[in-house]
């Protein structure tokens, strides 16, 4: 994989924990930024549109893609596979955009993983997880949502208990406050991190 300058950037954080709207923000407020679209293959919600929100794939054909090889990494997820595609990822750093991959800890450990072998993703990965300041706190973001009757609620809960230790294996942890808050703090890790030495393209100084 190559690419220019661009950052990947892994953000994490349990169903209902705002890392959407949270992208969305970023996106809005920098045009270079861009969201690496999944695949899945639960359905869609109300309002989610196929090829923005996620691509919409029969387990099928999910399975296929597998067995092609197409996925960067991919995961089962709540009984349902997701998976970033490894051209989408490609081309968009290729053009130098900074992308954005919100996934679980699964696809975030495997991202780590291709990242301590090759160099070019190694060097463009920020990762970041987006904590609920508790579970209380994010059971009532999930109601709120109205999506996801009681039983899925009760289970995307238990996934958060079990994803919320993980925390630690990022680079960055950020707190979630106010969709403001969220967005200055992930504005000012990227600025710093496109700061890095390691990454300018500042000349030799002699
Ligand atoms: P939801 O169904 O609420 O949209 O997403 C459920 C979980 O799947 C979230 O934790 C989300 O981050 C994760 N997810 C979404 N897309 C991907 C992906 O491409 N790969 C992996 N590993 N997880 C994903």
């Amino acid at each position: 994989m190559t690419n220019k300058e661009g950052l990947l950037i892994v953000l994490s954080a349990p169903s209902g924990g705002g890392k959407t709207t949270l992208c969305e923000r970023l996106m809005a407020a920098d045009a270079n930024v861009v969201r690496s679209v999944s695949c899945t293959t639960r359905a869609p919600r109300v309002g989610e549109v196929d090829g923005e929100s996620y691509v919409f794939l029969s387990r099928e054909e999910f399975e296929k893609r597998i067995a092609r090889d197409e996925f960067l990494e991919y995961a089962l997820v709540h009984g349902n596979y997701y998976g970033t595609l490894e051209k989408t990822v490609e081309d968009l750093l290729a053009k130098g955009h900074d992308v954005v991959l919100t996934i679980d800890v699964q696809g975030a450990e495997i991202v780590r993983k291709i990242a301590a072998k090759e160099a070019c993703i190694d060097q463009a990965l920020v990762e970041v997880f987006l904590m609920p300041p508790s579970i209380e706190v994010l059971e009532k973001r999930l109601r709120k949502r109205n999506t996801d009757d009681d039983a899925t609620i009760a289970r995307r809960l238990d996934e958060a208990r079990r994803e919320m230790p993980h925390w630690n294996k990022y680079d960055y942890v950020i707190v979630s406050g106010t969709p403001e808050e969220d967005h200055r703090r992930l504005a000012a890790i990227l600025e710093a991190e496109r700061l890095r030495t390691t990454r300018s393209s500042f000349p030799e100084v002699s």
